[in-house]
């Protein structure tokens, strides 16, 4: 499969959610929508700040209330949309999910460096790799629209915006 019209349509609406309390980088406008059968089941936004929980990132956030909303434990069949490329945790959480399919807009090297656990190992190939031959992930989704979201690669930060250190 690769992107379509209908993604693009999934991925603003994603953008729109990442930006709903803003739209600097400083407010971590990170969104994520799950679709299923052609209808959106959850549409979060990463809040690890608010709440706090260190586990709070979007795509996260969507699988719980995806999960609450259809009252089952798998989302088979369903896409999930992320405005930035899922962490491994994030994707660890896919697979225990079943979702079928991943599409993500700005990647690795469309950011800054902060935004990744890891300097030099790409967890989402590896993860994906290692667990399941059966679902499909797909970056660059109105890459360059999602990454004027995001901390350039390079960009000199101030200690405290950094996630990772
Ligand atoms: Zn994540």
């Amino acid at each position: 499969m690769s992107l379509t019209e209908e993604d693009e349509r999934w991925m603003r609406r994603a953008i729109e959610i990442a930006r709903s309390k803003g739209s600097h980088p400083s407010t971590s406008p990170l969104g994520s929508v799950i679709v299923l059968d052609g209808e959106e089941i959850a549409g979060e936004r990463n809040q690890t700040h608010e709440l706090p929980d260190a586990t709070a990132h979007a795509e996260m956030m969507a699988i719980r209330r995806a999960c609450e909303g259809t009252g089952e434990l798998e989302l088979r069949g369903a896409t999930l949309y992320s405005t930035l490329q899922p962490c491994g945790m994030c994707t660890m959480a896919s697979i225990w999910s079943k979702v079928g399919r991943v599409v993500y807009g700005a990647g690795r090297a469309d950011v800054h460096e902060m935004y990744f656990e890891a300097r030099h190992v790409d967890t989402l190939g590896f993860i994906a790799d290692a667990y399941r031959d059966d679902i499909v992930i797909e970056g660059g989704c109105l890459r360059e629209e999602c990454a004027t979201l995001y901390y350039p690669p390079g960009a000199d930060l101030p200690q405290e915006e950094q996630a990772n250190l």
